[in-house]
């Protein structure tokens, strides 16, 4: 049965490999990924998939097979934003095409196996969390397992990524002539004031805890005190729990600065907050096993430091979830650059979605024939969540 999903991807790995090069020749930012989206939307519908478009953002896309026979869902990602002025630095152009030529590979045997294929198509993971939407929307609420791979300079399992809190802290004060200070109350001081106390919060935080913020209003001229101010943050930690205690802590540190200054203050959660992702052991030991079989070496295991936040956390607190990294470019090379951007269109980046394509096309069909697997992935879901 992998001979014909062999032969399925193969067959069509210039097509992929086409929709690849006209992501990467027209980088479309988050939540604008027109372009993308209609090729992929294109594509899909030709090799037989029903479409769907704007479930809960315009550029997000659900492409559905169903087999005749009952079976267990299996949903490829696809991420397909770019970066502002290196494109597609972070290689989503590739995880598109790894995730569209999967769905097609395993469609080639979904009729005798049974089961219903979802290629879903992600927009927005750098900052907007298209999956964090798709999962409000119930996108995957039918979902048995998801699955993805990431380019980059490793070949890995995944592992866990930080959960992400973004606030906005709004200081407001009293305008007042520079030299007439005593009249004022100045947002910039208690905006200042607070920046110093959430540094002290470092050293009474738990270790994978990660505080960066900025000033990003502090007045507007240097003879006038400012009635406002503002401070953006990323509070991130292991859990999304943890996360919220340090944010609560922040947040004393701002009551503090606004008692002492005369001003008030209020947050909000100013970006998408990411939940941090539940690692599924088996599919990783699964995806081992496939990218063995497929020659790959230099597996990394499973990364067991958080370090960055992606809005694939929310989707495995919904069902298994993998995402699984390929070697593209080599160790030197920079994660979000030029030369990771040109690495997917390379050999490199073809082979690339040749193999992960591969991998999780077979790791979805084993969970598919091998109820035992499925049940297996499932009962760790259960207990890690
Ligand atoms: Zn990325």
């Amino acid at each position: 049965m992998y001979t014909k999903i062999n032969e399925m991807i193969e067959k069509n790995l210039d097509q992929y490999m086409q929709m690849v090069q006209y992501m990467y020749d027209n980088p479309e930012l988050g939540f604008k990924e027109y372009k993308a989206q209609q090729i992929m939307v294109e594509y899909l519908k030709n090799a037989g998939f029903e479409v769907e478009t704007n479930i809960a953002v315009e550029t997000d896309f659900i492409a559905t097979y169903k087999s005749d026979k009952e079976g267990p869902v299996m949903a490829f990602m696809c991420e397909y934003d770019a970066l502002p002025e290196v494109g597609h630095g972070c290689g989503h152009n590739l995880i598109a095409g790894i995730g569209i030529a999967a769905g097609e590979g395993l469609k080639a045997v979904i009729d005798e196996i049974g089961g219903t294929i979802k290629v879903v198509g992600t927009p927005g993971e750098e900052n907007f969390g298209g999956k964090v939407e798709l999962v409000k929307a119930g996108a995957f609420n039918d979902v048995d397992v998801a699955l993805m791979v990431h380019p980059g300079t490793k070949n890995g399992l995944g592992g866990k990524s930080s959960a992400l809190n973004p606030i906005k802290f709004e200081f407001f004060g009293k305008n007042a002539h520079g030299c007439k200070p005593q009249e004022g109350a100045s947002a910039l001081d208690a905006a200042v004031m607070t920046y110093m106390q959430i540094n002290l919060i470092r050293q009474f935080a738990e270790p994978l805890t990660y505080i960066h913020g900025i000033i990003k209003d502090g007045g507007l001229a240097a003879n006038v005190i400012p009635a406002y101010a503002s401070l953006e943050y990323y509070f991130r930690a292991p859990t999304m729990k943890y996360a919220k205690v340090i944010t609560d802590k922040a947040i004393k540190c701002a009551e503090g600065a606004a008692l002492a200054t005369g001003t008030t203050f209020k947050t909000t959660v100013y970006e998408c907050p990411y939940e941090d992702t539940l690692v599924n052991y088996k599919l990783a030991d699964m995806l081992k096993e496939k990218y063995e079989m497929l020659g790959l070496t230099d597996i990394n295991p499973v990364n067991e430091d958080p370090i960055g936040s992606t809005d694939v956390g929310s989707v495995s607190y919904v069902c298994p979830t993998i995402q699984g990294g390929i070697k593209i470019a080599e160790d030197w090379v920079t994660g979000h650059s030029k030369e990771l951007a040109a690495a997917t269109v390379s050999e490199e980046g073809k082979q690339a979605l040749n193999n992960a394509s591969k991998a999780i096309a077979y790791v979805a069909y084993d969970l598919i024939v091998n109820k035992d697997l499925l049940k297996e992935v499932k009962d760790e879901f259960e207990k890690s969540k």
